[in-house]
């Protein structure tokens, strides 16, 4: 037990960690553990601005969106192989095995892949190969949303859809992520409604830093089934009450919000409030390492500063099985899990 931690909270985390959930709003590349960067760039060769895992922690102070995804992008720079994609991505659904995840969605950027000269094969062939090992070694369940950056132009989007094709079965969703502001939703109407025809399931990043126009756009506009982070909707009624009656999922990233500075600190986090009025919210990890914590930490700083009660994590928990893109008979089968006493 960590120190200062006591036993009730000891006991949440456990029961917490012991109910079947879903994360929905995860980047793949976000989850380079500082050790993993630092063994990459040695095996390659790659020079970095850091001596030290401790230097390498310490520059993971952001100030707003922008900061952190200049050092994002400087870590995915280690790689670069195709053992180099499986690892992270094993790496992560070990994670899951550990905290309860038994089923995670997964974002990846291939852009920020193919633009450093790394093939789109290479990328897959490493995800796809950790993804059957987890599934066969513990049945691991997992999906791939294939994510545009939303600060490069739409022509470069229709480009990665196009190089998925050989890999269409084994991508589910596309995503839209990367800085927000000055990037709305209908930059991408054109890729979204060419991959929603290609049966695609679309997801897109809105209001997180941008307005609640941009949710609004990502509805409306690119008729995404989800809305990835989606905090920001707190600041029009109307769209609310929108998302309220349709119950669109709002897959909200705490400990990212506040590690980016989106709220000050986590008691002035909303998402209890969301919940109360009735938001279809779950709790994610978004870059783990780089924010402070994978989901369970999200639910233990839910829990020690919001006073995140038992029933609310189900609550949770319920909504992430409910909001993701597994057939309605594995549902099922999870909801009944989480509704025996
Ligand atoms: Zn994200």
């Amino acid at each position: 037990m960590p120190l200062g931690m006591n036993l009730v909270t000891e006991e949440f985390l456990s029961a917490v960690r012991a109910l079947p959930k879903a994360e929905l709003h995860l980047h793949i590349e976000g989850t380079l553990e500082p050790a993993m960067l630092m063994r990459l760039a040695a095996k390659h060769s790659v020079s970095l601005p850091y001596q030290s895992e401790a230097e390498v922690h310490a520059a993971y102070d952001f100030s707003d969106l922008q900061s952190f995804l200049d050092i994002y992008y400087l870590g995915a720079g280690v790689l670069i192989d195709e053992q180099d994609f499986y690892d992270l991505m094993f790496a992560y659904l070990s994670r899951c095995r550990d905290e309860g995840i038994v089923h995670s969605e997964i974002m990846f950027d291939p852009q920020t892949h193919t633009d450093r000269g790394i093939s789109f094969g290479t990328v897959m062939d490493g995800f796809l190969r950790a993804m059957a090992s987890a599934q066969r070694e513990w049945g691991q369940s997992s999906a791939l949303i294939m994510s545009f950056l939303r600060h490069l132009d739409e022509d470069r989007a229709f480009q990665t859809l196009k190089q998925a094709e050989p890999y269409r079965d084994h991508i589910q969703s596309v995503g839209l992520d990367s800085s927000e502001l000055g990037h709305p939703p209908e930059k991408f109407a054109g890729v979204y409604a060419e991959a929603r025809s290609q049966g695609y399931r679309p997801v897109a990043h809105a209001g997180e830093e941008g307005p609640p126009e941009y949710i609004w756009g990502a509805l409306n506009t690119l008729e995404v089934e989800r809305i990835d982070h989606g905090v920001r909707c707190l600041e029009d009624d109307a769209l609310v009450q929108h998302l309220v009656e349709h119950q669109i999922p709002l897959t909200v990233c705490p400990l990212s919000n506040v590690r980016l500075c989106v709220f000050p600190e986590m008691l002035q986090h909303p998402l209890l409030d969301m919940l109360d009025r009735g938001l279809n919210v779950t709790v994610n990890s978004d870059d783990p390492p780089y924010f402070g914590g994978y989901l369970m930490d999200n639910f233990e700083s839910l829990h020690e500063n919001l006073s995140l009660d038992l029933d609310q994590a189900k609550r949770l928990a319920v909504n992430s099985i409910n909001s993701s893109f597994l057939s309605s008979d594995i549902k099922e089968g999870w909801l009944t899990q989480l509704s025996s006493p």
